[in-house]
C-alpha cells in the first residue's frame, strides 16, 4: 500500500481552513512570522510554499528577510520584537541557520506559546513527558499519516534510523507514546540491517541516498522514508532506480532526482505500506505547520475568553 502524503495533506488543510474560519469569525486571525536568514536556495522553496500554505488558507504570513551576515544577537531581537506582536501567533526561523549562527539560542528566543515548530526545549519537554503542546511538524505529519491510514501501533516493534532532534528522538518519542517498542539507531549502531529487519513500523531519517535495501526490511512492515537527497549523477540515477526508462527520462530533463533514505524498488517489493519520496512525508510537514499555527492562535484566543 502506497502512503500518500499528497491525500493526507490535503484533508489536513481542508480541516484547517474550517478551524481557520472559526477563528476569524471569533475576531482572531491567526498570523505567522516566518524569519529566512541568508539565500540558502532549498530554504527560499520552503518558506514560499509556506507562504503560498498560508495564503491559500487566510492565514496571515509575514516574511523577515535578514542578511546571511547577520549575527545570532541580531536574530534574537527580531524573535523578540515578533513575541511582542500579538497579531503574531507563530515564529518560525528557517533552519537551516548560517554556519555563524547559534540556532539553539534562536530556538530559545521563541516564545514557547509561539514556537510553532515544536523546537523549544520547554515543548521538547512536553514532548518527552506526553504532555500537550505543538510537536515538530515533520514527526507529527508522521503520526498523522499513520493514523488516517489506520497503521497500528501499539504493541508493535517500531525502529527509528536518525537520532536528531527534528526529526528520530520526536518520531521515537511519539511512536512510544502509542504504546510502541521502539528501538532508536544511529551512525553508530552495529549490524543496522538486522536491527532494522525486526520492525513492524521503520522509519529512517538518516540524509543518505537509498541506502535502507532489501534485507533491513521485514516483509509487510510499513516503511516510513523521511530522507530527502538530490541525486546529481545520471550513474547513480541508473543504479538507484535499476535503468527504468521514466526515472531516467525524468532525470535528464531536471538534471537531477529526488530520492529518499529507502531503496525505492526494495521497498515496493518488500513492504506492506510505504511512503514515496517525493509524495510521501515531504508534503505532512508544512501542513503540520499550518496545524501549530491555528493551534497556538487557538489556544491564545482560549486565554482571552477565560480572562
Ligand atoms: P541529521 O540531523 O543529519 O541526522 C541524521 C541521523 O542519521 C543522525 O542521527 C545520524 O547518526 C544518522 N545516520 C547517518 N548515517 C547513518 C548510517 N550510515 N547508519 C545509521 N545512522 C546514520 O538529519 P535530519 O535532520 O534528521 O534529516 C534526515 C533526513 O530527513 C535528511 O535527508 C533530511 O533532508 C530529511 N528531512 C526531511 C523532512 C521532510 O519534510 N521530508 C524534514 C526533515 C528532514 P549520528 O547521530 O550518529 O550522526
Amino acid at each position: 500500500m502506497l502512503l500518500d502524503g499528497n491525500r493526507v495533506r490535503d484533508e489536513i488543510l481542508a480541516e484547517c481552513r474550517t478551524r481557520v474560519e472559526a477563528l476569524k469569525a471569533a475576531g482572531h486571525l491567526p498570523g505567522l512570522a516566518v524569519i529566512l536568514v541568508g539565500d540558502n536556495p532549498a530554504s527560499q522553496i520552503y518558506v514560499r510554499s509556506k507562504i503560498k500554505t498560508c495564503e491559500a488558507l487566510g492565514i496571515y504570513s509575514e516574511k523577515h528577510t535578514p542578511p546571511a551576515t547577520a549575527s545570532t544577537e541580531e536574530v534574537v531581537e527580531l524573535v523578540e520584537a515578533l513575541n511582542r506582536r500579538p497579531e503574531i501567533d507563530g515564529i518560525l526561523p528557517q533552519l537551516p541557520l548560517p554556519p555563524q549562527m547559534d540556532p539553539k539560542q534562536v530556538q530559545l528566543a521563541v516564545w514557547p506559546d509561539k514556537d510553532v515548530d515544536g523546537l523549544h526545549p520547554l515543548n521538547l519537554g512536553r514532548l518527552a513527558a506526553n504532555l500537550p503542546g505543538p510537536r515538530p511538524c515533520t514527526p507529527a505529519g508522521i503520526m498523522e499519516l499513520l493514523r488516517r491510514y489506520q497503521i497500528p501501533i501499539s504493541g508493535r516493534q517500531a525502529v527509528v534510523v536518525g537520532r536528531s532532534d527534528l526529526v528520530g528522538k520526536p518520531i521515537a518519542l511519539l511512536l512510544l507514546h502509542q504504546n510502541a517498542t521502539v528501538t532508536i539507531c544511529h551512525s553508530r549502531t552495529p549490524n543496522l540491517a538486522e536491527v532494522c529487519a525486526r520492525a513492524d513500523i521503520l522509519v529512517v531519517a538518516m540524509g543518505r541516498p537509498a541506502s535502507i535495501t532489501r534485507d533491513f526490511i521485514k516483509p509487510g512492515a510499513a516503511v516510513i522514508d523521511v530522507g530527502t537527497n538530490r541525486i546529481s549523477t545520471r550513474e547513480e540515477a541508473a543504479r538507484i532506480f535499476r535503468g527504468s526508462a521514466a526515472k531516467l527520462e525524468e532525470f535528464d530533463r531536471k538534471g537531477s532526482l529526488l530520492v529518499g533514505d529507502v531503496d525505492p524498488v526494495d521497498v515496493v517489493e518488500r513492504a506492506g505500506a510505504y511512503t514515496p519520496v517525493p509524495g510521501g512525508v515531504g508534503p505532512l510537514t508544512i501542513s503540520m505547520l499550518m496545524v501549530n499555527t491555528i493551534e497556538a492562535a487557538e489556544r491564545k484566543l482560549g486565554k482571552a475568553c477565560s480572562a
